[in-house]
Parts: C-alpha cells; sequence; structure tokens
C-alpha cells in the first residue's frame, strides 16, 4: 500500500489499516487480528509528519521456564518523513543526527505503510521474552518449572557432601 505526498489533501488523510498482509507471520506467532491507524499530514511540499498505532497480540515462549504466553502490543509512533534528493543525501547535508531519530529520509515522495508497519511492529517487540518480570524459570536439577511446583533440589545442595567438602578446603 503506497501513499504519494501529493494524495495528502492539506486536512491530512487518516487510514484506518484491515489488510493484515504486511505482518510478518513468519516470524510472529498472532493470536488475534491486527489493528492499525495511519494518520499522515503535509509539512511543507517534502516533508509528511506520520503518526501511527498498531494493536495486535502476540504469543512468545518464556526464556526462563519455556511456557507459552501472550503479549497484547498496542503502541503508537510517530515518524517525519522528508523527500530527499538523492545528490542531496550523497553530499551530506541530510546526515542524521541524534536528535532525528525518528526522521525518514525517502529517495521518492512516496511512502509505503505497509513498509512502515512491519519495521514498527518489529520495534514493539520486547527483546527479552518473560511471561513475568518474577517468572522463576525451570530447577536447573530437576526441571521443575518453579512458577508451579517448589522442588527440594536447593536445600539438597546446602547439605549436600560438596557444601562440607569446601568449608574443609578453606580452613586448612
Ligand atoms: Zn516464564
Ligand atoms: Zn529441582
Amino acid at each position: 500500500m503506497k501513499v504519494r505526498f501529493g494524495e495528502i489533501p492539506e486536512e491530512g488523510l487518516r487510514l484506518e489499516i484491515h489488510d493484515e498482509s504486511w505482518f510478518p507471520d513468519h516470524e510472529l506467532q498472532r493470536t488475534g487480528p491486527v489493528r492499525s491507524v495511519i494518520v499522515m499530514k503535509r509539512n511543507g511540499v517534502d516533508r509528511v509528519l506520520l503518526q501511527g498505532e498498531i494493536k495486535t497480540a502476540v504469543t512468545f515462549d518464556c526464556d526462563r521456564c519455556l511456557e507459552n504466553y501472550t503479549v497484547e502490543l498496542d503502541n503508537s509512533f510517530k515518524l517525519d518523513l522528508e523527500y530527499a534528493d538523492s545528490s542531496e543525501l550523497e553530499s551530506g547535508e541530510h546526515e542524521i543526527s541524534p536528535t532525528e531519530m525518528d526522521m525518514i529520509y525517502l529517495k521518492e515522495p512516496v511512502i509505503n505503510i505497509f513498509d512502515i508497519l512491519n519495521q514498527q511492529v518489529y520495534l514493539m517487540v520486547p527483546e527479552k521474552h518473560l511471561c513475568s518480570e518474577a517468572c522463576k524459570g525451570l530447577c536447573s536439577q530437576c526441571g521443575a518449572n518453579l512458577n508451579e511446583v517448589t522442588c527440594d533440589c536447593r536445600q539438597e545442595l546446602k547439605s549436600s557432601p560438596f557444601a562440607v567438602l569446601k568449608k574443609r578446603e578453606q580452613g586448612s
């Protein structure tokens, strides 16, 4: 889905996107539909301010306990799109400074909506996958899910013959 700068009227353009073909279904496991809205406003001849919102739910395997859990994604984002002639880009006039993180330079005055949505959904996904911050994970010895059960492994470790051995070594 592409929108040319010239197609955006003075009052702006709001799109509700029902097409889900942009979603990276091969990498993210969805549990529901994706709802996305894009609002575009012209800002001069060469610039468009774009605001977007993506809502969906995705499942992950927890890094610690390996259980499946679902995360609701509901994020909005703002981008400043600028059409810059490639000769201007090469001359270094448009170097991206840290304050312009969300500035995107386009080679053509055309916005590829699906590309933007696809990039943004990856930014919404947390790097670490944890079913909860307090997830206790699996016992490294017996493999029990410590969120559900308590095993005796830790107590056994304290009174293991190795613990005694270590004490003796330190004492001598
Ligand atoms: Zn977990
Ligand atoms: Zn255990």
